[in-house]
């Protein structure tokens, strides 16, 4: 079990067989490895967490001023610009949609799912369509990020 006993034990919750959470760089952080194949289209895990009414670094948002903040498994999805996964946020599955292979990370676009990040970075995603700064759907990115002071190019 990735999720606390509390959580209850819904079948589609994310098994400790298929996922694990991992340190992946000290710039992305942790990051959820997937430990078997999925195909396109299949569903990842149903998603569980506590539902708050502000950003927090690892929650999600699932509706305005809505977040599901989940400290155990989504909130370590990695962000790709052209990701293997997406977010129903209704229903709060993960599904695949890119075959992912055992040892892939979990990628989502932050930008799909969120009006504002909880902090805006530099991608270098290596996706052809890489947008470069991410930033949430309702803001511009800010052209210098010196202002976080976090994400450094050089550390990838
Ligand atoms: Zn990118």
């Amino acid at each position: 079990m990735i999720y606390p006993k509390e959580y209850g034990n819904d079948p589609l919750f994310p098994q400790s067989s298929d996922f694990r959470v991992e340190f992946k760089n000290h710039v992305a952080g942790k990051g959820v490895v997937c430990l078997k194949p999925f195909k396109k289209g299949q569903t990842l895990a149903r998603l569980a967490g506590e539902e708050i009414n502000a950003m927090r670094e690892h929650s999600f948002q699932i509706g305005k001023n809505k977040h599901l903040n989940d400290e155990f498994f989504t909130g370590f999805f990695l962000h790709a610009c052209d990701p293997n996964t997406s977010i129903n946020t209704k229903e709060h599955i993960a599904t695949a949609i890119k075959d992912i292979q055992p040892g892939d990370y979990i990628t989502i676009d932050y930008s799909d799912t969120e009006d504002y990040l909880f902090r805006q970075f530099k991608c270098n995603c290596g996706a052809k369509k890489c947008r470069g700064v991410i930033a949430g759907k309702k803001e511009m990115p800010r052209s210098s990020l010196s202002v976080t002071g976090y994400y450094d190019d050089d550390d990838y």
